[in-house]
């Protein structure tokens, strides 16, 4: 087993009110989760000043997206330097919500990913082909074009702080996880991937999860996969048994 440290996220994205984050938050806490994982959880940007006071001991905090500017004329936009002053140490960039939704293209996310890091955040970084790219066999080369992008705006340096998360966007809240066998394939091609276009060191140190309908059932079998270092969880990161999910490796 590799010496990446196993990493479990959680994906709130646009749930959650003051009453029910304090409330999930005390039973996570409570169920005493793994010691051996590193935990964060993702929010709502309003809410992470919040969360930052009361996740259990040790598990970090993450915005759901941020600008590539510091601060200015850019109404409804929240900076890197923003959710660090709240108390976020980490931010989800390029989820495929962002990309589909808001119209982010790749460009945009490598130049967010490498402004966060700039302002001493760190990333999980998301990549992910559609149902018709992977019926077409285009799976890898989609998911490097992702990367390439964020390759080209970052230093070698730079990745120490990344956690890239793949997340085949059919199986994104849909119920429909992805095979151990499918997600260890893709897994091992982006290792070969940062080997070729970064550099070896790299490619063995950077954590690379599996995102896409994971839950307490399907994440041990998954994460027993050698390249599949952690999960970035959605839906099964809003109920109290996500503690289950933390543990998975343990
Ligand atoms: P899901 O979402 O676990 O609900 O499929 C994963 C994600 O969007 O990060």
């Amino acid at each position: 087993m590799s010496s990446r440290r196993f990493w479990v996220g959680g994906n709130w994205k646009m749930n959650g009110s003051l009453a029910s984050n304090k409330e999930l938050l005390e039973h996570f806490a409570a169920a005493t989760p793994s010691g051996s994982a590193e935990v964060v959880i993702g929010a709502p940007a309003v809410y992470l000043n919040q969360l930052a006071q009361i996740v259990p001991h040790g598990w970090g905090v993450a915005g759901e997206n941020c600008y590539t500017q510091s601060s200015g004329a850019f109404t409804g936009e929240v900076s890197p330097e923003m959710l660090k002053d709240v108390g976020a140490n980490w931010v989800i960039l390029g989820h495929s919500e962002r990309r589909a939704i808001f119209k982010e293209s790749d460009e945009f996310v490598a130049e967010k990913t490498a402004r966060a890091l700039k302002a001493g955040l760190k990333v999980s970084v998301c990549c992910g082909e559609l149902l018709e790219e992977r019926e077409a066999g285009e799976t890898q080369k989609v998911v490097d074009r992702q990367l390439l992008a964020v390759v080209k705006a970052l230093s070698e340096e730079d990745w120490e702080n990344v956690v890239i998360a793949y997340e085949p966007v059919w199986a994104i809240g849909t119920g429909k996880v992805a095979t151990p066998e499918q997600a260890q394939e893709v897994h091992q091609a982006i290792r070969q991937f940062l080997a070729k276009n970064v550099s070896q060191a790299v490619a063995d140190n950077t954590r690379i999860v599996y995102g896409g309908s994971v839950n307490p059932k399907n994440c041990v079998e998954l994460g027993q996969k050698p390249d599949v270092d952690g999960f970035l969880v959605g839906g099964a990161s809003l109920k109290p048994d996500f503690v289950d999910i933390t543990k998975a490796r343990d």
